[in-house]
């Protein structure tokens, strides 16, 4: 079974504009397949202002009740990213960093856990980042399982959601763990201070991602620069999969498994999320990598986290590349 730590951008997805009626949407945005990457990315919306999140009172343990519709802010499942595989059991608001009212659906252990371990290994002032964390079921095929998500929750990308498969996460914790920090390297490689999403496709000098630009002095720029040549950037040919890392998988033993070297973006969280669980490295390629992310400024805070919390080591079971 092919387990994927996938970035969907569920499609249609209504962007909402913040204003005093949460039900005024604007049509999606049309799908761009450019240049070096034709992943389609989708920013998506809550009904939730930005400006209401943070004024929402919550209570970080109030988790055990169902929406009230009366004084609750509430979420649809197309906001939490359902689609016709994507069963949306949960939704939660997130507030200031923290696990804030449900939205959606009814409290689910592995949800709670999953941010909890999240808010272990991250530091707090980037858990702001996170806008909407959510539970669904995959429906899809049984051979290729989402374990996880981000999605930007508006057009700007100043917040994210963030979406765990519930079964998946209970029936092994060590992938879990890798799929929460894979997926929150994708939520602090693509907030406003690190991806441009107001230029236009055609003048991004760096790398355009499929919703914006990575700025010249990002953490993705710099990866690819430093770890993606022009041939294997060429070669890349749409959305990240296992199998279309195949390739250069085999040719280059510095990936952390096919998925990884089907594209820089997955590339990196892999990468990350060997770091921060204290994976040992299986190949020098890999070594590198794993060096690189702890000589980043605020990177070696999350490992520190995770080895404080007794998290690592996890056992190293990525393919091995080369
Ligand atoms: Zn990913």
């Amino acid at each position: 079974m092919l387990r994927l730590r996938a970035e969907r951008y569920p499609s249609p997805m209504a962007l909402f504009t913040p204003g005093p009626d949460p039900s005024v949407r604007r049509p999606s945005r049309t799908k761009l397949w450019i240049g070096l990457v034709a992943l389609t990315l989708i920013a998506s919306a809550c009904g939730v202002a930005e400006e209401q999140l943070a004024g929402d009172n919550f209570d970080d343990g109030d988790t055990g009740s169902e929406v009230d519709s009366d004084s609750a802010q509430t979420c649809t499942p197309e906001e939490l990213g359902a689609d016709e595989d994507t069963e949306v059991v949960t939704g939660h608001l997130v507030v200031d960093g923290e696990l804030g009212e449900l939205c959606f659906g009814e409290p689910n252990d592995a949800v709670i856990e999953a941010f909890e371990e999240l808010a272990v290994i991250t530091p707090p002032d980037q858990m702001t980042d996170l806008g909407l964390f959510a539970g669904f079921v995959w429906e899809g095929a049984d051979d290729e399982v989402t374990l996880a998500f981000v999605s930007p929750v508006d057009d700007a990308h100043s917040q994210f959601l963030l979406a765990i498969e519930v079964e998946e996460f209970v029936n092994d914790r060590d992938e879990a763990s890798l799929t929460n920090a894979h997926e929150f390297a994708h939520v602090f490689t693509q907030t406003q201070t690190e991806l441009d999403t107001e230029i236009d496709p055609a003048d991004c000098d760096t790398y355009w991602n499929g919703s914006g630009c990575f700025r010249e002095d990002s953490l993705m720029f710099a990866w690819i620069t430093e770890f993606w040549n022009s041939t294997q950037l060429d070669a890349l040919v749409g959305e990240a999969s296992v199998d279309g890392g195949a390739e250069q998988c085999a040719l280059d033993d510095s990936f952390f498994g096919q998925y990884a070297a089907s594209d820089p973006e997955e590339d990196f969280a892999e990468a990350f999320s060997a770091y921060v669980f204290g994976l040992e490295p299986a190949t020098n390629g890999q070594a590198q990598k794993v060096a690189w992310i702890q000589d980043q400024p605020g990177l070696a805070e999350f490992r520190e986290r995770a080895d404080a919390a007794g998290l690592t080591p996890l056992t190293n079971n990525f393919e091995v590349c080369g």
